[in-house]
C-alpha cells in the first residue's frame, strides 16, 4: 500500500511539474512577444499551421519563400472599433467580407493565407503589425472602406509607406543577406500597391484615386511589402450601395487578388523585383538567384 501511495505521489508530482512548465513557457512566450497577447488562440495556431512558416532562422525564411507565398490579410477595425458607419452597415463587417472573398480567391491559386482577425474581435494596430512581422517573407494587405464628411468623393485607393524605418526593415535585409552598411532600397510596397490599384479599378470600373505614399501605422510597421486598400466611399450614396452588394464585392475581391497574384508573378520571374541591393557576400547572391528559380 505504501509503495502504491509513493508511486502515485511521485507520478502526480511529475505531472504537476510538467503542467507548471508548460504554463510558464506559455506565459514567457506571451511576455517576450513570441506569442502576441489577446489573440484568438485557435486562429493564431491555425494560421501558423496553415502557413508552414516558422519565422525562426534566416535559412528557414528563405525556404518559406521558395515553398509557397504567404499573404497576411488584415480586415480593418473589428470588435469595439466599428470603423466607418454607413446606414446599418459597419465598415468592420464589410472589411471582413472582402477579406474572406480575397482569401478564397488566393487559396484557389494555392497561395497560403493568414489573418490578423477572422471574427469580430478588437485588435490594436501594434498587435496586428507584430503578428504580421511573424511572417517576414509574406505580403501584407489591409482592407478598409472609406468615408468623407461630404457625399461626393468616390473611388478606390491604395496606400503604402516608403521608406519604412530602418529598424522595421532589418528582417528584410536579413532575408536577402544584406549586411549592415550594405545598400537596401525596397520599393516592393509601392509596386504591390500599383498592381492592386490597377486590377481593382479594372475589375470594378471604380474611380481610380491612385496609389498614395503615407505614414499609416500598419504599412509603416509591417516589414514585408505592405499595403492598405480603401475599397470605396460608404459616404457616397451610389458607391455605398455598390459596396454592400455581393456581386460588386466579388468583382472587387477578384481585382484585389489578381493584383496580388500579378505582383507574385513578378517576384517569381525575378526574386529581387522592386529591390536595389548590394550583397557583399557572394553566397547570398547565389541563394537569391536559386530562390528566383524555385519560386515557380
Ligand atoms: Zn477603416
Amino acid at each position: 500500500m505504501a509503495r502504491l501511495f509513493r508511486f502515485l505521489l511521485i507520478n502526480s508530482l511529475a505531472f504537476g511539474g510538467v503542467v507548471l512548465l508548460l504554463v510558464s513557457a506559455f506565459k514567457l512566450a506571451q511576455t517576450t512577444g513570441v506569442i502576441p497577447n489577446g489573440h484568438d488562440w485557435r486562429l493564431v495556431l491555425k494560421g501558423i499551421m496553415d502557413s508552414e512558416v516558422r519565422p525562426a532562422g534566416k535559412l528557414k525564411v528563405r525556404r518559406s519563400i521558395m515553398a509557397r507565398a504567404v499573404v497576411v490579410l488584415d480586415a480593418g477595425h473589428g470588435g469595439a472599433d466599428g470603423g466607418t458607419l454607413a446606414g446599418k452597415s459597419l465598415e468592420k463587417d464589410l472589411n471582413l467580407k472582402v477579406v474572406h472573398m480575397v482569401a478564397e480567391e488566393l487559396r484557389r491559386k494555392r497561395i497560403r493565407v493568414v489573418y490578423t482577425r477572422q471574427g469580430d474581435v478588437t485588435e490594436g494596430l501594434k498587435a496586428r503589425a507584430d503578428f504580421a512581422n511573424g511572417f517576414p517573407a509574406a505580403l501584407f494587405v489591409s482592407i478598409h472602406h472609406n468615408a468623407s464628411t461630404s457625399g461626393k468623393p468616390e473611388g478606390f485607393e491604395t496606400y503604402y509607406t516608403h521608406p519604412k524605418p530602418s529598424s522595421v526593415m532589418t528582417a528584410q535585409r536579413k532575408i536577402f543577406g544584406v549586411k549592415n552598411g550594405g545598400k537596401f532600397i525596397d520599393r516592393r510596397g509601392e509596386l504591390l500597391a500599383r498592381e492592386i490599384q490597377a486590377s481593382s479599378c479594372n475589375a470594378t470600373q471604380a474611380v481610380d484615386r491612385g496609389i498614395k505614399n503615407a505614414h499609416l501605422a500598419l504599412t509603416r510597421l509591417v516589414s514585408c511589402p505592405a499595403v492598405l486598400v480603401e475599397c470605396g466611399f460608404l459616404s457616397n450614396v451610389r458607391e455605398g450601395a455598390r459596396l454592400k452588394d455581393n456581386t460588386y464585392r466579388g468583382k472587387l475581391s477578384g481585382g484585389i487578388s489578381r493584383g496580388i497574384l500579378a505582383f507574385l508573378a513578378e517576384v517569381d520571374a525575378n526574386a529581387s523585383y522592386g529591390l536595389e541591393l548590394s550583397m557583399p557576400n557572394p553566397v547570398a547572391v547565389d541563394e537569391v538567384s536559386v530562390l528566383g528559380k524555385a519560386v515557380r
